[in-house]
């Protein structure tokens, strides 16, 4: 995941285009799978499953989203909250469109492990990354929020989208995981919210250096960072991490590619809305690409660490 404000821009920007009837539908949808990777993650909430209701968010993110999504909007038709449910599922899919696009760029500057994953060093520089790039990209677009304001949903909306993962999902949820994912990630971005920076020191001793947490908390100020150009808006050139395809791509150029790749999808979503069978074309949409942008199949090989650019 590209971070939560990164992610709400793409749903402010399209909605002023398309003029959705449950903004806040889609803007949690806009966050995807994401959510479901906060559940039990705050200490103060007890989650006895968090062992196989956590990790979802992560298989979602590799596993063909016309295999779950489709299945979600024929769902959708037959239930009562059918505009709320197609709302998210709008932002599940903007959620896609945006990861596959950026999330290459992200990787590319940011490395992984020799499996292509994320562990110890490379999860904190993935995370810390995308916390530098939510800030300067919203605020830049005038979408800066504290995070978790964009997570807002009505409960019964919520209620009405958790079972609907619960239905849909390949995989074992329970009716409220969706729902108790929602709550969890809330209360994990107010914890790690600092307005001054003052809490990181604490973030970092209590949840560890390379932790998700303290990557995550974003820096009272980013000033420090702009030699890294996190948003590319010197279009530097960078290599796509599985072809090694070299492109120049700024951030912004790489949110219109979403959202227009996107617009293609809505087409799609409307017309399964009217109960068409639509598989076969999201299907040809979503590319055989999973969220990191990777093809199914394949494996990320390049990359160069962006973070030698602060010692000189
Ligand atoms: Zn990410
Ligand atoms: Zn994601």
């Amino acid at each position: 995941m590209p971070a939560l404000l990164v992610h709400y821009t793409s749903a402010v920007k399209i909605d002023e285009e398309l003029h959705f009837k449950h903004f806040k539908s889609l803007a949690l949808g806009a966050q995807g799978p994401d959510t479901f990777m906060a559940y039990g993650t705050v200490p103060w909430h007890k989650r006895e499953d968090k062992k196989i209701i956590n990790p979802w968010g992560a298989k979602m993110h590799h596993t063909p989203v016309e295999d779950v999504y489709v299945k979600m909007m024929s769902y959708a038709t037959k239930q009562a909250e059918k505009e709320v449910l197609f709302d998210f599922i709008e932002g599940l899919f903007l959620h896609f469109a945006l990861d596959r696009v950026m999330h290459p760029y992200i990787f590319a500057r940011t490395g992984f492990d020799e499996k292509g994953e994320l562990h110890g060093f490379y999860k904190w520089s993935h995370g810390f990354f995308e916390a530098i790039l939510d800030k300067d990209f919203s605020k830049r677009h005038g979408t800066y929020k504290k995070t978790w304001k964009v997570l807002a949903c009505p409960k019964d909306d919520l209620k009405a989208i958790s079972k609907m993962w619960h239905a849909c999902a390949p995989y074992p949820l329970k009716e409220d995981s969706f729902e108790k994912s929602q709550i969890d990630y809330v209360s994990a971005m107010k914890m790690i919210y600092t307005h001054t920076g003052l809490r990181r020191p604490f973030l970092k001793l209590i949840l560890g250096k390379y932790s998700a947490g303290y990557a995550q908390s974003m820096p009272a100020s980013t000033r420090r960072y702009r030699v890294l150009d996190v948003e590319n808006k010197t279009h530097r050139m960078w290599r796509d991490p599985t072809s090694g395809k070299e492109t120049n791509l700024s951030c912004d150029e790489m949110l219109e590619k979403a959202l227009n790749e996107f617009k293609q999808v809505h087409v799609l979503i409307e017309k399964a809305k009217q109960g068409d069978d639509v598989y076969e074309q999201v299907k040809a949409w979503a590319a055989n690409l999973d969220h990191d942008g990777t093809p199914y199949g394949e494996e990320k090989h390049y990359y160069s660490l962006c973070w030698d650019a602060l010692k000189s």
